[in-house]
Formats: C-alpha cells, sequence, structure tokens
C-alpha cells in the first residue's frame, strides 16, 4: 500500500486520488449513505484506502467509498 501524502490533516488518497480526511467506518458510513457491513464489505474487497491506527482503531477514504457506493444498486435504498 503507497504512503498518502499529507495535506495539513488530510491526505491524498492514493487510490481514488481525492483529498480527503480519513473517517472512521462508522462515520464513512453515514456519509456515503451505505451500511456500516457495506463498508466492510468494500474494505475485504480492497476498494478502500484503509489505515490501521494503533493495531485497532481502522481509518478509512470516504472518497473511494463514494466513489464505489455509487455504482452499487443498494445505495437507492440507503436514504433514510
Ligand atoms: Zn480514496
Amino acid at each position: 500500500m503507497p504512503t498518502p501524502t499529507l495535506i495539513g490533516n488530510r491526505v491524498q488518497c492514493p487510490m481514488c486520488c481525492q483529498v480527503v480526511e480519513l473517517v472512521t467506518v462508522t462515520r464513512a458510513s453515514r456519509i456515503a449513505g451505505v451500511s456500516r457491513r457495506s463498508v466492510y464489505n468494500y474494505i475485504e474487497e480492497g476498494l478502500v484506502f484503509v489505515v490501521r491506527v494503533a493495531g485497532k482503531t481502522t481509518r478509512l477514504c470516504p472518497g473511494c467509498l463514494i466513489f464505489y457506493g455509487s455504482e452499487v444498486t443498494d445505495v437507492t435504498k440507503a436514504v433514510s
């Protein structure tokens, strides 16, 4: 996994090339409008740039999530 370029407290994601603030799974799921389970699925499939902090906290790129999340059919029923 390439090292992201730090820009202030944001990073340039090496996968979707957007400048983003890395967020938790819960926050990312809210931003992208998908379930946390979907977020974990994206992570497992390697579609999302993930950084593990201190071995237990997972931070990920919401840009990747929106990029891929917008292409899944599930997105229409994520509105609550
Ligand atoms: Zn990304």
